[in-house]
């Protein structure tokens, strides 16, 4: 039930966080931190070691400062909620199942005393706090997750010695492992390990580490004593990135124990045919799949396997550029239900679960690590502005499940403090390592990938790289650099695939004066870089329409990076359905006649499809005598929010 003193406060002003959460500042540098965010030594933590097989790194959370103000509007959202989130209530399933006294209210659905997802969302807390730690250094974020983790630690050793910590009782293994019916045992224990080796990294909690390895020598008791046929039958159900987050502790801690243990969970009636090219997801459960390939993606970093490598490729060839819609989200009611470039028949309000962009967005940014190919970068920022942005209520920042695309569909919300699922937990996630994605580097290169208003430490070449631009409502970027000394390296910058005649030019100078800068590459500026040194990225952007792959009638309007999305107003939408407890509270309204457009010459957009001059609408666009029915209202779809929307217009000729 959605609670009516919530209701009244979204419908009449206010919110539940502005209630029980404390807008910060935005973030000063050496106020108040735990560690001062750029003087860290060292550089990868332990569990990003690999074999040779990168180019690029990403920077650390701590080495990138975000700027950007809507950026840090999101995050300091999701700080407050972290702050705001009750821990007793939290660890009652722990404490209740390691018998301990517990009297907290139980939270609610999937962290709900009975539900079969139970513990999940401490694990994705436990790794929220730990990024955001990193990004703010707020040391209050570090207090609560180390208590937490003392908590969690005497759960643990209360449940007896071999390791076993998780908020189910133990019997639930058997009945996976006999097949009988069983919850998601291994996804919610996925969850916490994560979580705990997060908080052992970015917070040098040494405790984390201890309760994770015995955790993970429990699992490899629990498994090692199956026989390998079993064990691929329990993996029928979902179990998150159990060998991914061992992978990990093989490299952080350098027993490659760990790593036997997490190829157990390689689940080859999944990762065999994509190893070898072939496309089977048809049907499956879209989240189950994601993280095992980014699990094979770790192991393959370990072990230099090449069917890791081809099973984590393919996989991701297929899945982004083949079973995406133009905003980089996939799936329909969670699952791949048509065959590779087939969407057009099921654009629904249950299609593109949140979760799923986020496992893509960890899976692209290994990926791009390999071999630093502007095709991940490419889709990593489609999916990053026109999904993961796209979903935080800006009064609130409260998540979402689907991001339906049924013509006419709004955004719902879940009701802050009240939903714990899946994608809730990743929707923390999202929010407290925004900065991920944008620089990667070398020992003689960095990477810019992003457009974001931020500033990049470099701790190795003693250089800071400051990013001075308002993308995507400015075509392009300036990046200034700052050195003591004179400094020898190469700037790769992002040419993107919907950037036509781009250029750069360094200290007013144009680079690469006779060659054309291509799209979906990068330009390197290759030099002695001194201070003061800037760099003018032109990026110009330009309307383009984007078909769904099986169906030339059917389109989305794009204007560089930006899906824009028709604002279709409020049409027999109640306010109060903007909010949900429930991930299925999208329907129950009468759809809406959604106008078709009339349009059909790709190459002359910008005559029908006209800048709105306001200048309070950045990047709003309004069609001019395309309309079928009536003109529409065109606006970024990641701005869009509390009304209905049209993201794919039907066009009466093919385009
Ligand atoms: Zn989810």
């Amino acid at each position: 039930m959605i609670r009516r003193d919530f209701l009244r406060r979204i419908l009449y002003g206010g919110t539940a966080l502005a209630a029980t959460g404390r807008v910060l500042e935005p973030h000063i540098e050496g106020a108040a931190l735990a560690h001062p965010p750029f003087n860290l030594p060292g550089t990868d933590p332990p569990s990003a070691r690999s074999l040779p097989t990168r180019t690029a790194i990403p920077f650390r959370l701590e080495d990138v400062r975000i700027l950007d103000s809507d950026l840090l509007r999101m995050r300091d959202q999701t700080l407050n909620y972290l702050l705001a989130l009750d821990s007793e209530r939290l660890l009652h399933n722990f404490r209740v199942n390691a018998k301990l006294p517990s009297p907290a209210e139980p939270l609610y659905n999937r962290e709900s005393p009975t539900n079969g997802w139970r513990g999940h969302y401490v694990g994705h807390f436990l790794s929220a706090c730990s990024q955001m730690y990193a990004s703010t250094g707020d040391v209050r974020i570090k207090t609560k997750a180390d208590a937490m983790v003392a908590e969690l630690a005497k759960c643990q050793a209360q449940l007896g010695d071999k390791g076993y910590l998780s908020a189910f009782p133990e019997s639930g293994f058997d009945d996976l492992e006999q097949g009988r019916p069983a919850a998601v045992l291994w996804y919610a224990l996925h969850k916490i390990m994560a979580g705990l080796l997060e908080v052992n990294e970015r917070m040098q909690n040494p405790q984390a580490l201890q309760v994770l390895e015995g955790m993970a020598s429990w699992t490899d008791w629990r498994t090692g004593r199956l026989p390998e046929e079993q064990m691929q039958r329990a993996l029928q159900i979902e179990f998150g990135g159990m060998n991914e987050v061992l992978a990990s502790l093989s490299a952080a801690t350098g027993n490659s124990r760990y790593l036997v243990v997490a190829k157990r969970f390689d689940h080859h009636a999944v990762m065999d045919p994509a190893a070898q090219g072939r496309d089977t997801l048809t049907t499956l459960h879209a989240n189950t799949q994601i993280p095992k390939f980014i699990g094979a993606a770790r192991e393959f970093e370990l072990t230099g396997e090449p069917y890791y490598r081809d099973s984590a490729q393919f996989f991701w060839q297929q899945v982004a550029l083949h079973r995406s819609y133009v905003t980089g989200g996939n799936s329909i009611n969670e699952h791949f239900r048509t065959p590779p470039d087939a969407l057009a028949s099921e654009l629904t309000d249950l299609t593109q679960e949140t979760c799923n962009t986020y496992n893509m967005l960890k899976l692209t940014r290994q990926l791009f690590t390999w071999q630093a190919g502007p095709q991940y970068a490419d889709y990593y920022e489609r999916a990053f502005l026109n999904h993961i942005l796209a979903t935080p209520n800006p009064a609130d920042g409260s998540p979402l499940y689907y991001l339906g695309l049924q013509p006419g569909q709004w955004k719902v919300h879940f009701v802050p403090h009240e939903g714990y699922f899946c994608c809730c937990g990743t929707g923390l996630e999202n929010f407290s390592k925004l900065s991920e994605g944008f620089y990667f580097h070398n020992e003689q290169s960095l990477w810019v990938n992003l457009f974001f208003a931020s500033e990049v430490r470099w701790r190795e070449k003693s250089v800071v790289i400051r990013q001075e631009t308002r993308f995507p409502e400015e075509p392009g970027t300036r990046l200034i650099i700052q050195t003591k000394s004179p400094n020898h390296f190469t700037l790769n910058l992002r040419i993107p695939y919907w950037a036509e005649n781009a250029s750069v030019t360094v200290n007013g100078k144009r680079f690469q004066p006779n060659e054309k800068l291509t799209s979906s590459s990068y330009a390197k500026v290759d030099r002695t870089w001194k201070n003061g040194d800037h760099v003018e990225v032109k990026l110009p952007m330009r309307l383009h329409l984007e078909t769904i792959p099986d169906d030339p009638t059917l389109a989305a309007i794009m204007y560089g990076p930006l899906v824009l999305a028709g604002e279709l107003g409020n049409e027999n939408l109640d306010p109060k359905r903007i909010y949900s407890d429930d991930k299925f509270l999208h329907g129950g309204f009468p759809a809406i006649a959604v106008p078709e457009l009339a349009g059909d010459d790709r190459n002359a957009l910008d005559k029908w499809i006209q800048p709105v001059s306001a200048k309070d609408r950045p990047l709003t666009f309004r069609t001019v005598g395309r309309g079928h029915v009536e003109e529409v209202t065109l606006s970024p779809f990641y701005r869009l929010f509390g009304q209905r929307y049209c993201v794919y217009w039907r066009f009466r000729t093919a385009v």
